[in-house]
């Protein structure tokens, strides 16, 4: 190990630190300004045949061709990643009824880390199973969606026996699973650069990676010297809270209200049960706000496959058509849904949902992503108001907003109305001739 050295990227100040081996993450404080320049080198490699003798035995991996090209290598990633979600499926279908029981473990598990997560919230985390875990749960989640369906028995009729068993075959080839899908992701944003020999994959990171790294790392640092929050109002702006409850009929607060003490509020309504550190909920059948909170941050297999990307209250990215229910389980093994969908359907009664699973770790993530990204939320929703107003097909949602709109005090129109003049301005300005 020797020193190096490098620029503060904040202030232009020389800095030195100490080298690593390959690959390394190193963050170099500055003692100047107590900015956090990120220095990383990493080259994951992978190879195909093995991944194919590890957990595909009896089948050859495809004859894939050398190339540079990220789409290409995307492609034959998405080849592998199939490949082993039809072994899930079919190991699910023949082990039904305990697949379904080890799907409480998994809950439960992905429940603990998260609240280890949250626990270190205001530190960089390197570690990545607290990332990869939710999107482990939500592959057992969605293949059990699409093998056997959902069923009532299972939310109390769960044994441990096989249990472990299926877990241990189950968490290395879905651990896999996710790895091959992340770097397909990674690739797609340019955060690594891959390449394909013939033989083996390399993803190298990018410096587009290595910003994204400093910046978190800035962004918590900066959180840890500003005053914790102490109360839901300080959090949240009351004009965040306005346009939620403008748009969609409720807010955060009220979320946030129904999870107190272990949804006690919630017990009022509607039997909720407490295994494991899991919460499954009844959904009330009483056409109400809290049903109608309750289904809408629920994640289910037919809104998985109606959205290439989520975001909260169904603003994502739109499949159109819907993707199919393999691709779709596919897709979820890349993006952790549960930050947008809070609750997810365990038991559905003719396509109806009728009872959720949740747990406490899972909707405080779910609040404190719903307060980080609330500007790209208001986007979405401008978006979704300019889009009905211009198609005029779906007269519904800006009807829904205006009605609304009368219904709040002064000071939340203002804001909102503000905010969509702004934005249809700025668009008109764009599509000016001569531009
Ligand atoms: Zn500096």
């Amino acid at each position: 190990m020797s020193l190096a050295s490098t620029i503060c990227r904040y202030c232009g100040q020389e800095l030195s630190f100490q080298t690593e081996a390959e690959p390394f993450l190193i963050q170099v404080s500055c003692h100047r300004c107590r900015y956090v320049t990120v220095v990383e080198k990493s080259v994951i490699t992978s190879l195909p045949e093995q991944v194919y003798r590890r957990f595909l035995p009896g089948q050859r991996p495809p004859a894939f061709e050398p190339s540079e090209d990220p789409r290409t290598i995307g492609s034959y990633l998405y080849t592998m990643a199939g490949a082993l979600l039809d072994v899930v499926i079919e190991r699910a279908q023949l082990d039904l009824p305990v697949a379904r029981s080890s799907l409480v473990s998994v809950f439960s598990r992905r429940e603990k880390l998260m609240q280890e997560r949250i626990s270190r919230i205001y530190q960089f985390d390197p570690s990545i199973e607290s990332r990869m875990f939710p999107k482990i749960a939500a592959l057992l989640w969605g293949v059990l969606c699409h093998t056997g369906g959902l069923s009532p028995s299972m939310i109390r009729n769960f044994s441990s026996r096989g249990v472990s068993r299926f877990l241990s075959w189950f968490e290395p080839i879905a651990e896999e699973l996710v790895t091959i899908a992340g770097f397909a992701t990674n690739i797609r944003r340019g955060e690594v650069q891959p390449s394909f020999d013939g033989v083996g994959f390399t993803f190298a990171k990018t410096s587009r990676h290595t910003a994204m790294i400093e910046s978190i790392v800035n962004y918590k640092q900066q959180q840890r010297y500003t005053p914790q929050v102490g109360s839901l109002d300080e959090a949240f702006s009351r004009e965040a809270l306005e346009s939620q409850r403008l748009v969609l009929g409720f807010n955060a607060a009220d979320i946030t209200k129904l999870a107190l003490n272990g949804f006690e509020q919630l017990k009022t309504y509607t039997d909720v049960v407490l295994e494991r550190n899991v919460y499954w909920i009844r959904v009330p059948d009483r056409d109400d706000g809290i049903r109608k909170l309750i289904l809408s941050c629920t994640l289910t297999l037919s809104r998985l496959c109606g959205f290439r990307f989520p975001l909260f209250f169904d603003c994502g990215i739109r499949a159109n058509p819907p993707i199919s229910e393999r691709e779709a389980i596919l897709n979820a093994t890349a993006i952790n849904w549960s930050v947008y969908y809070p609750f997810c359907s365990t038991s559905e009664i003719e396509g109806e949902v009728n009872y959720v699973a949740t747990s406490r770790g899972i909707v405080s993530l779910f609040l404190t992503s719903l307060e980080t990204q609330k500007n790209a939320l208001t986007d979405q929703l401008i978006v979704r108001f300019q889009q009905a107003c211009v198609t005029g097909r779906s007269v519904r949602e800006p009807e829904r907003i205006w009605v609304s709109l009368s219904r709040i005090s002064r000071a939340g129109i203002h804001i909102v109305a503000d905010t969509v003049a702004e934005v249809v301005a700025d668009d008109a300005y764009s599509i000016q001739p001569g531009d």
